[in-house]
């Protein structure tokens, strides 16, 4: 056992871990980090910055075609798959070294391994015990495994940023935002894309506009979207792999994503030894502090399964070191998280979808459209932008912004703190737009269609 205990040891360097170890240290606190895999976790590593990365890697095909009713006649585009794997990788190696920077100049100390809860107030990594006052889990969350025969022929996410050769037909299994995302990149990049989804439609839990709407424009993309089938099996053929489809259909494919949700990382940690409380999920349960059912153990980030997004882990961590170490006032508030989709073309939203405001308001006015951007009058292109505005017919207050277009993530980020700082319609109107903009459609936006 190391001598003096640690102020708070934490189990994972990704997003929730890192900037609670680093703010904790800050603070004056003596901590450590255990990360038995890459400094950065999902994020950094497998998650929003390659997968973003790739999305603007895929954008550029749509560009050269575009450029052609502006005059421009490109030359042969040819896309080299090495070249971009190996371009992510530096650009992560790069951002490793930062995170390893930025945690040991606020004076963390980085243990490498896997990390394991021996009591509530130690940790063993490597065969080395470790004392602690306080422990915070913060190991994020893996991808559901496939469960039908042959499901270990399938790849989940992780593996896709370095699939040894660029698929030629790639089945993507899976309907949420990663399985959408994966799909639209990989169309992008040149391969031939079916997905595969349960359900009648992609996106669930989104706004059903946006849903049918982001669909359509997959669609004009060249995506194949098969829907209401499972896979049943998969086996490997002398040309690569079949698919076998619960409708008894089949499919030739050389790569198949498997993308139907994440889990909580909590086994092999002792949680159950100790008395962690988990939920059906797996996921750790924490009350309001993100305290877990024992005391001194802290969980935040995708490991409570709350909203798996990188600002929230990154919020929580900053309320729950402000809640050990600071006055504790900061709060974190799940209302209004705002979220995009990184497909072709982007989706962005925050607040309620239409059912979701009728639920809870009753009388709501919906202010819709969808329009074809400046952009694309030259272009060439039949892609249209989809926006939708939804207001408590009461209050006046907006309460959902819908947005499917070319950045709409960076459209929909500013309107999130207008809804946040509680904005009517009244204020929209009021509002004066920039000129020209798709964006500005947001204030122009007259007569409800319901
Ligand atoms: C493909 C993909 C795309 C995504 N895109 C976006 C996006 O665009 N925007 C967005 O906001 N979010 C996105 N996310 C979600 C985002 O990555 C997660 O919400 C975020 O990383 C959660 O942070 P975390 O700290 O909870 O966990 P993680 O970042 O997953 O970090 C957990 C860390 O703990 C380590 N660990 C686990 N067990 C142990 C152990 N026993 N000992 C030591 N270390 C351990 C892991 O190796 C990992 O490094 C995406 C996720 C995926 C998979």
């Amino acid at each position: 056992m190391s001598s003096t205990p640690f102020d708070l040891f934490v189990i994972g360097a990704g997003s929730g871990g890192v900037r609670a170890a680093r703010m904790a240290a800050q603070r004056g606190a003596r901590v450590a980090v255990a990360e038995s895999s890459a400094l950065g976790g999902t994020c950094v590593n497998v998650g929003c910055i390659p997968k973003k990365l790739y999305s603007h890697a895929a954008h550029f095909a749509d560009a050269f075609e575009q450029s052609r009713g502006f005059g421009w006649t490109p030359g042969e585009a040819r896309f080299d798959w090495a070249l971009l794997k190996a371009n992510r990788a530096r650009e992560i190696a790069r951002l490793n070294g930062v995170y390893e920077t930025l945690l040991r100049d606020a004076g963390v100390t980085i243990l490498r391994g896997r990390a394991q809860l021996v009591s509530p107030r130690a940790v063993r990594v490597d065969g080395l015990e470790h004392a602690a006052q306080r422990i915070l889990v913060a190991t994020g969350g893996h991808s559901v495994a496939p469960d039908y025969p042959g499901g270990e022929l399938a790849v989940t996410s992780d593996a896709m940023f370095d699939l040894p050769v660029f698929p030629r037909h790639l089945v993507v299994v899976g309907g949420g935002y990663i399985a959408c995302e994966f799909t639209s990149i990989f169309r992008g990049l040149g391969a031939r894309v079916t997905q595969i989804v349960r359900g009648e439609r992609i996106l669930r839990g989104f706004d059903e506009d946006v849903r049918a709407f982001l669909a359509r424009q997959m669609a004009q993309h060249g995506v194949e979207l098969r829907t209401g089938v499972r896979p049943a099996s998969v086996a490997r053929g002398c040309d690569g792999l079949k698919l076998t489809l619960s409708d008894g259909s089949t499919l030739a494919a050389d790569t198949v994503l498997q993308a139907t949700g994440r889990r909580p990382n909590t086994s092999g940690l002792g949680l159950q030894a100790l008395g962690v409380r988990l939920d059906e999920q797996g996921a750790i349960v924490v009350d309001s502090g993100f305290e877990t059912s024992v005391p001194g153990v802290y969980a935040i980030g995708d490991v409570i399964d709350r909203i798996q997004l990188t600002p929230v882990a990154l919020a929580e961590a900053m309320v729950l070191v402000d809640r050990l170490l600071g006055n504790g006032t900061r709060r974190i508030d799940y209302d209004l998280v705002p979220t995009a989709v990184f497909t072709h073309p982007n989706v962005a939203t925050v607040g309620l979808t239409e059912s979701q405001a009728r639920e809870r308001f009753g009388a709501v006015k919906v202010f819709r459209t969808d329009f074809k951007p400046l952009k694309h009058t030259l272009s060439g292109s039949p892609e249209r932008v989809f926006m939708k505005l939804l207001v408590d017919a009461a209050t006046d207050r907006v309460v959902g912004v819908h947005m499917v277009g070319g950045e709409a993530g960076e459209v929909v980020q500013g309107f999130a703190v207008a809804l946040k700082a509680g904005a009517t319609k009244a204020q929209f109107d009021a509002t004066i737009g920039i000129h020209p903009t798709a964006a500005e459609e947001f204030v122009t936006l007259r007569e409800p269609v319901a």
